[in-house]
């Protein structure tokens, strides 16, 4: 396979992306971790303490998928923390109780939003107000122009030139989740969650035959699988979704308890071996894009 994939430069404190190692053979897949960021974006001040910031971040979703441009898809990371600017939100996603103004612009009536989860969060974690004054107009326009609009633009532009060189394209998007349901996710407060859980927007944002790989992967690991529930993929996967048209997106939700303490997020013991095994399914991701190529 030719050159496949076009790496748009880093940008500092915004995104950052790790090509496909040079010695891999190319594969028609892009990786991205939205959500692991944990640079503080100046002027963010936030009424709580950083680390109840953090508490929302998919703590080390970037390293435990180091590995995966060693088989052949890039590695696109977002740096800033994901409740400043959730990335896997609409533009339309804007909470207008955080707002001092009525937004100009159009708004979603998503669930997310209505739980203070939307492009920019309400809460911190659980009932914590993230600030304790409202948000201009201007101040969330310049989060989505600086923030969301360049990601997207990576995102869309390694996707597009695997798409147009290839005829197909497959997006995994890497995310982890808290071991149970708390006050803001859409399962009961308590609810023990899977190892993992995939998300394809109940079968329209891949090809089945994509998410049946994937949960194989994990399962013949040990690790239990859950499809579509509680969590069946975001604006990211919604965005990259076209299967009709070779456009190929999963969501891989990561039970936290399998890599780090919840508390401290700290790594634990799990990690090295839950790495290995991201390494491994990585690359049979890889082989499994390759294959539909012939
Ligand atoms: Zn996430």
């Amino acid at each position: 396979m030719d050159m496949i994939h076009d790496i748009p430069a880093d940008i500092p404190g915004i995104l950052s992306i790790v090509p496909p190692d040079p010695a891999a053979d190319p594969a028609p897949v892009v990786f991205d971790s939205p959500h692991s960021g944990l640079t503080v974006p100046a002027g963010f001040t936030p009424a709580v303490p950083m680390d109840r910031v953090f508490v929302a971040t998919d703590t080390h979703v970037d390293a435990l998928f180091a590995a995966a441009p060693r088989h052949g898809g890039p590695l696109l990371k977002a740096l800033f923390p994901r409740s400043f600017l959730d990335v896997n939100r609409s533009m339309e996603d804007v909470d207008p109780l955080l707002l001092a103004e009525p937004w100009p612009g159009p708004l979603s009536q998503a669930s997310s939003v209505r739980r203070g989860m939307g492009l920019i969060w309400r809460f911190a974690w659980g009932d914590q107000p993230m600030y304790d004054r409202k948000l201009t107009v201007a101040e969330v326009r310049d989060r989505i122009d600086r923030y969301w609009r360049p990601y997207h633009a990576a995102l869309d532009r390694m996707t597009a030139s695997v798409h147009d060189r290839c005829g197909q394209v497959w997006h995994v998007d890497c995310h982890s989740m808290p071991r149970r349901g708390h006050a803001l996710s859409p399962d009961p407060a308590g609810a023990e969650r899977a190892d993992i859980v995939l998300g394809d927007r109940d079968g329209t944002s891949c090809a089945p035959a994509f998410t049946a790989v994937v949960a194989d992967a994990f399962r013949r690991r040990g690790y239990d699988v859950a499809i579509n529930r509680p969590f069946k993929g975001a604006e990211l996967v919604r965005r990259h979704g076209a299967p009709d048209r070779g456009r190929h997106s999963l969501q891989i939700e990561i039970n936290r308890k399998l890599y780090m303490d919840e508390v401290t997020r700290a790594r634990h013991d799990g990690f090295d071996r839950l790495a290995a095994d991201l390494d491994a399914i990585a690359g049979e991701i890889c082989a499994h894009a390759r294959s539909q190529m012939t």
